[in-house]
């Protein structure tokens, strides 16, 4: 088949269009993570923290994050700036974000301002599989699937400011989960490296945690502070 030059010029804008298209649309990625902090990690650092107005948080993780990531450990951010984060549409959700995703950050509020930029930065990049009702669902869905308190718990290992081996917290986890699990420490005003965040990796429909493709590389002692809260 022969095509003339109009035909020619007119299939090269459609694949312009399509494929500019498709790259706006295509906030592809290829797995979460789900990033649990310890309240007593935040607080206790040379930055120390807030209550958020809703009164000091239960002495358990928090959501950290649901962020969208690339297998090859690069991760897309900041993906749509016309979606705005619009409490309207997770106000059935706000009473168990208050108690499962609280904001330690200063000055004291009440976790808008957590939660706008978690939507902002990472939210809006897996608006292909989850709106953003159930971005901030599959995250308490997930907190809910796995107790990392109890677990640790469980293994005796207890937020009393004692150090306990970075293995052996791993394994509790991950022989309870039956995931690969990335631990990340920070440093408290001693000094100390202590227990301050755990990743788990989840598949991009947010709902199943998997083996990670990838672990963060965070550095910890081979001995971490697990610090009261
Ligand atoms: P930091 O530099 O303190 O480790 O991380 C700062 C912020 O960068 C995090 O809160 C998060 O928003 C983003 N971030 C850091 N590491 C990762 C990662 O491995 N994957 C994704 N998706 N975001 C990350
Ligand atoms: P990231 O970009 O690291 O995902 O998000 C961290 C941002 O959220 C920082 O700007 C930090 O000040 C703010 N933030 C507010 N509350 C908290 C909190 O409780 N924990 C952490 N890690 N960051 C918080």
């Amino acid at each position: 088949m022969k095509l003339n030059r109009s035909a020619i010029v007119n299939l090269l804008f459609i694949s312009l269009f399509l494929s500019l298209h498709c790259f706006s649309l295509g906030q592809d990625f290829d797995f979460f993570y789900f990033v649990q902090q310890w309240p007593g990690s935040y607080c206790d650092t040379k930055n120390s923290c807030c209550y958020p107005t809703s009164g000091k948080p239960a002495s358990d993780f928090g959501i950290h994050g649901l962020w969208p990531n690339y297998n090859d450990g690069s991760y897309p951010s900041n993906c749509d700036p016309d979606s705005a984060f619009d409490k309207s549409q997770i106000s059935d959700l706000i009473s168990s974000m208050e108690k499962n995703w609280p904001t330690l950050s200063c000055p004291s509020n009440d976790g808008t301002k957590f939660w706008t930029h978690e939507w902002i930065k990472h939210g809006t990049c897996s608006e292909s599989e989850l709106d953003q009702h159930e971005y901030f669902e599959a995250a308490l869905k997930l907190k809910d699937k796995i107790n990392l308190l109890k677990i640790l718990n469980n293994a005796g290992i207890e937020a009393d400011d004692g150090f306990y081996e970075l293995d052996e917290i791993r394994k509790a986890i991950e022989e309870e989960s039956g995931v690969s699990v990335g631990i990340e420490c920070n440093v408290d005003s001693y000094g100390n490296s202590q227990l301050y965040q755990i990743y788990m990796c989840v598949d991009t429909s947010g709902s199943q945690f998997i083996q990670c493709p990838l672990l963060p590389r965070h550095r910890c002692g081979s001995s971490i502070q697990f610090p009261k809260f």
